[in-house]
């Protein structure tokens, strides 16, 4: 029988025990995808203080040495399974790294000695791999906070015993972990990588840049996001590798865990429905209405919003038109936390409509469900998104996407043409310029579609129906496994 392939996936975040966004959704998906799909997946996370040992079971399996530049510091391994799941996961334990608030930063400002802290991660991932049996055929990093793993596995032939290839997923290019010059010893890398062709980035350390410098394959999160980061508009300084890199770099869509946002098996609503019988999504958008704030009146569109407010999401188009919205005789509900100045405009915004805008700030899983759930459409005019998954979320709640044309918004989501309505594939609302105009004019459209029940219904179906489960992602990166081990191969 053949070997099963084994993952060592490497990652920040891990939904349900670590999230801050996405990734974190994104690697619990496609972590338990490839795991049914026969491959031997293990998953290595720091140790932060919310993490919920006892969901996963973890028990201590040592502590190792490892090098921070000329000084040494002790980690504690744990090992665990996920939650309902026989995935073993691995916590790289550091108290004064990993015992904060935060993932990565408090009240929107970063801990200053973040590169300290995923060097002592990623040494504690290695000093794990040597220490048990299990030798890894590809080792897959996400974002900067992984990063460093594949340059060491290049440079430093006795990092690991075995050989191992190497690929890295930026699940969003505008975090790349950039810091002072003078603190590149930590990493243990030499003055020779630090140049434009290595990990330096105009005097700074930049992480991101060495992996993807380093990594023997790049992934990104949509086809679109791939070819849009190649450019300068959307290359944050590094379109320039990317397109150095472009014959490695690979766009595949994220997908949605079923088993958590469906809104047949959702835990988290107050009343479940399908396609074929939307009665609970009614009770769920009343129960919205009614626990926050809103008038309750089914005749309302119902327009929500989840996300970590940062500029990205566009919640600048949101504030220029949310009074012409209100105008149209919407309502919104909104959640998020982040930016002061977002979570102000909020407040502002819930203080002017009382019953016709609902605000929560801060971080709230359950409630995030029920908007999703609750609301008639769905908003998201992001200036850019890599994936995004809030929108085929929605989808398979019949909450109908107001999206802007970018990233994975632009791959995902079939604008209401004419002609697409005609043939039944339409599946939201689609503007191109980030403009207050054209985001505006959109919701127009969804506020009007929506009085046309029947026709609002057929949307509805058509984006319950669509299937972005990871399963259709699985054989994309088992292909990308398999490029990564032929490009380490031809090295050798
Ligand atoms: P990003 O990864 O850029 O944050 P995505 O749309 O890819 O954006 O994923 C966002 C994820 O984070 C979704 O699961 C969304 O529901 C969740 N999320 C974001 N902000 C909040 C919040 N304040 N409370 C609960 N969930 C949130």
């Amino acid at each position: 029988m053949n070997q099963p392939l084994r993952v060592c996936m490497c990652t920040p975040e891990l939904a349900p025990l670590a999230k801050t966004g996405g990734l974190a959704d994104a690697v619990g998906g496609l972590t338990r995808a490839l795991a049914t799909a026969g491959c031997d997946v293990r998953v290595m996370l720091p140790a932060y203080s919310s993490v919920d040992r006892a969901a996963i079971r973890a028990v201590s399996i040592g502590s190792a040495g490892v090098d921070l530049g000329p000084s040494r510091v002790e980690v504690d391994l744990y090992e665990g399974r996920l939650p309902a799941s026989p995935i073993p996961v691995y916590l790289i334990a550091h108290e004064p790294s990993f015992n904060r608030p935060g993932l990565y930063g408090e009240h929107g400002v970063d801990y200053p000695d973040n590169l300290r802290r995923f060097t002592v991660y990623g040494r504690g991932v290695l000093a794990l791999l040597r220490r048990t049996a299990w030798s890894p055929d590809v080792v897959h990093c996400h974002d900067w906070q992984t990063a460093l793993l594949p340059v060491w596995l290049r440079v430093e032939p006795a990092a690991l015993p075995h050989e191992t290839s190497t690929v890295l997923t930026v699940h969003n290019l505008a975090y790349q972990g950039v810091f002072d010059a003078d603190d590149l010893p930590l990493t243990g890398l030499g003055r020779d990588l630090f140049t434009p062709r290595g990990i330096e980035f105009w005097g700074r350390v930049n992480v991101l840049k060495g992996g993807l410098a380093f990594a023997d394959l790049l992934t990104t999160v949509s086809r679109q996001y791939a070819a849009e980061i190649q450019t300068p508009e959307f290359g944050c300084g590094l379109d320039g590798v990317l397109r150095d890199r472009r014959d490695d770099l690979v766009g595949i869509q994220n997908g949605v865990d079923y088993t958590v946002w469906d809104p047949a098996s959702d835990v988290f609503i107050p009343a479940r429905f399908t396609a074929e019988d939307l009665s609970g999504k009614a009770a769920c958008k009343r129960h919205l209405q009614e626990a926050h704030g809103l008038a309750v009146d089914p005749a309302v569109p119902v327009l929500g919003l989840v996300a970590r407010l940062a500029e990205q999401k566009g919640v600048d188009l949101l504030g220029a038109t949310a009074d012409a919205i209100i105008g149209l005789g919407a309502q919104l509900a909104l959640l998020g936390s982040g930016d002061p100045r977002y979570e102000a405009l909020f407040r502002t915004l819930q203080a002017r409509y009382p019953k016709r805008v609902a605000v929560a700030l801060g971080f709230d899983e359950p409630l995030a469900h029920l908007i999703v759930a609750g609301a008639d459409a769905y908003l998201m005019p992001s200036r850019y998104e890599p994936s995004g998954l809030n929108q085929l979320y929605s989808l398979r709640y019949g909450t109908v996407p107001v999206v802007r044309r970018t990233g994975g918004l632009a791959d995902t989501i079939v604008d209401a043409t004419p002609d697409a309505l005609a043939r039944d594939v339409a599946t939201g609302f689609v503007f191109d310029a980030y403009t207050p105009d054209a985001f505006l004019e959109a919701v127009k459209r969804a506020v009007f579609a929506f009085r046309d029940a029947a026709a609002w219904r057929r949307l509805q179906q058509a984006g319950m129906r669509a299937d972005f489960s990871w399963r259709v992602a699985v054989p994309h990166y088992l292909d990308a496994y398999r490029r990564a081990a032929a490009r380490r191969a031809a090295r050798r």
